[in-house]
């Protein structure tokens, strides 16, 4: 079983997400080798939920969480409001770390209140020198030169990195970085590499699914 993870980033309105899921959900998606996650920006969870409530393998996810648990933070969501809403959380992708000065210690607070909340984290890393907090499961490792950019990682790199991470087991292991139909089944083909995050090719429901068709 494969993760294909849509990272939609801060794009769609609503009539863009339900045209999306509407057309998703025409193609034929295989259950058994597929766990396909969702994460839209929050105000687009709930449209998507009702859609996809009697479907089998789509699961929802947001891209992140605030590191307090409830309570007076203007503008924050927290895991407590999301419980029930969503299964998964991207944390600590390069673009939060970058342009909202996420460290290792919010990162480590934001895990665990997902954790406290039944959502399941996905962690993004850089490279080796980001650390993973203990009860991850699922790790997915994104250089920031291959993100957004066409230049996507090699599988060798990626198993290489895999190896410096000394990952206890069980976790998933997920490459994201310009993923696409044309350079996806390099990466499906390594029973070491258990699914991507995809960023732009996410956006178009008829290409993503052309990755994930490949799995
Ligand atoms: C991402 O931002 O997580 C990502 C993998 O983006 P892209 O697929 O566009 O490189």
């Amino acid at each position: 079983m494969k993760y294909f993870i849509a990272n939609w980033k801060a794009n769609k309105n609503l009539n863009e997400a339900v045209q999306w899921i509407d057309k998703f959900l025409t193609l034929p998606l295989r259950s058994d080798s597929a766990k396909v996650v969702v994460c839209p920006p929050y105000p687009l969870i709930f449209p998507l939920k009702e859609k996809i409530k009697n479907t089998k393998n789509i699961y929802l996810g947001v891209q992140d969480i605030s590191s307090f648990e409830f309570g007076s933070y203007t503008g924050e969501v927290s895991a407590k409001t999301l419980q029930g809403l969503v299964e998964y959380v991207i944390i600590g992708h390069s673009e939060r770390r970058k342009y909202f000065n996420e460290n290792t210690q919010t990162l480590f607070k934001k895990t665990q209140l997902a954790k406290t909340y039944g959502i399941e984290p996905i962690l993004c890393i850089r490279d080796e020198k980001d650390a993973i907090p203990d009860r991850v499961q699922i790790v997915a490792y994104e250089p920031v030169y291959a993100i957004g950019t066409g230049n996507n990682e090699s599988v060798k790199k990626v198993l290489e990195m895999k190896q410096k991470l000394n990952l206890p087991i069980p976790y998933s292991f997920i490459y994201g970085g310009s993923v696409n139909k044309d350079n996806a089944s390099s990466y499906l083909d390594s029973s070491e590499i258990d699914g991507f995050l995809v960023g732009g090719t996410s956006l178009d429901p008829t290409e993503f699914f052309k990755i994930i068709k490949l799995g």
